[in-house]
């Protein structure tokens, strides 16, 4: 028997790396995410770890190398960890090339030993500021120690961390320069993410919009930045910093146009198969994973996505007011 196609678009585009959301609940409610009285999914809709996992491997029978968890916070899902286990089964020679997950680090502490035992090896932390009272107020939530414990925990399971912060202008400007610092002193490599319109939080972003590349001049006039050709084939772009030896991403949105190379799509905990973060096309696999022949229905799905894989996202903040570009939040479709 053949082994199934690759997935590849309409514009030649090979997806190979999924970002699968397996749960839209979270324990912060970041302010540029979600508002504190977020509406959050009923249980019934969202996909079983075993429908999760299933799905998984379709995607890895079609040349799916690279697989994100994310969510949502995926360590609040309960048994996330056996998700984690059974995938990281499928690590090596003819599947997955690489198991990780973006968290906000709250329960890093207890599970760091697990995710590392299941083969999972670099993780994303999220983590906007280093003062305490800045971070409750920004996730609402007073939980900056437990996420400094989560990352002693996966420094000590061997666990390579690369640190997010989206950049927020009135916010956390004027600290990036410390907190880039500080993350390279710890052996982190660092992200900075210009601020999606991405779902109502109850404030107006263009408030908080602050273009990276201002942020990046700005470290110019303090640090050698060496340009890095690494690439993820999405939208960061990344330097060394001479002086201190690690390195920073910018991801940039708004201001950068890197939609030629992508490779990714994203699946919501509800099995929804969204073919760009920046867009509303989406394709069903819940149903198709639940009918009475998943396997014919999925690959009728997969070609239908692979047909409809727009060519560019449609971000754009520029009115103050503005409706957002793309209504569902982050924390549904996974960052
Ligand atoms: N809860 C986990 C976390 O915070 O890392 C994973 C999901 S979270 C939605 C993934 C990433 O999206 C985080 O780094 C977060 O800062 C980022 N994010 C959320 N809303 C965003 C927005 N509107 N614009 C830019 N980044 C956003
Ligand atoms: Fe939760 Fe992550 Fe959204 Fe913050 S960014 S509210 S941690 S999902």
């Amino acid at each position: 028997m053949n082994a199934p196609a690759p997935l590849v678009d309409r514009f030649a585009r090979a997806i190979t790396y999924l970002r699968l959301s397996v749960t839209d609940r979270c324990d912060l409610r970041c302010t540029y995410c979600m508002p504190e009285r977020m509406t959050f999914l009923p249980r019934a809709e969202v996909l079983s770890l075993e429908e999760l996992y299933r799905l998984s491997l379709h995607f890895i029978a079609r040349g799916v190398t690279k697989l994100r968890l994310t969510g949502g916070e995926p360590l609040v899902r309960r048994d996330m960890v056996d998700l984690v286990r059974a995938l990281g089964r499928h690590l090596g020679e003819g599947g997955l090339q690489e198991l990780t997950l973006t968290t906000n680090g709250t329960r890093l502490a207890e599970f760091a030993d697990d995710l590392a035992a299941a083969g999972v090896r670099r993780i994303n932390v999220s983590l906007d500021t280093l003062d305490r009272a800045r971070f409750a107020a920004l996730a609402r939530r007073d939980s900056l120690p437990q996420v400094l414990e989560g990352l002693a925990a996966a420094r000590a399971a061997g666990l390579k961390v690369k640190l997010n912060a989206v950049a927020l202008k009135g916010v956390n400007e004027d600290e990036l320069p410390d907190l880039v610092a500080w993350a390279h002193g710890q052996g982190h490599d660092v992200t900075l993410i210009e601020v999606m319109p991405l779902g109502d939080v109850g404030e107006d972003r263009i408030d908080h919009y602050l273009p990276l590349d201002a942020v990046r001049r700005d470290l110019e006039q303090r640090w050698t930045l060496v340009p890095n050709g690494h690439s993820s084939g999405g939208p960061a772009r990344y330097v060394d910093i001479a002086e201190t030896g690690g390195r920073l991403g910018f991801i940039t949105p708004l201001t950068g146009n890197f939609c030629a190379t992508c490779n990714r799509v994203r699946v919501t905990a509800t099995g929804q198969l969204y073919m760009c973060l920046g867009g509303e096309g989406r394709v069903d696999l819940r149903a198709a994973l639940r009918s009475q022949d998943p396997d014919a229905a999925l690959a009728d799905a997969f070609a239908r996505a692979m047909g409809e894989k727009q060519e560019a996202h449609s971000f754009v903040i520029d009115r103050a007011g503005a409706a957002p570009a793309v209504s569902r939040h982050m924390s549904m479709t996974g960052g």
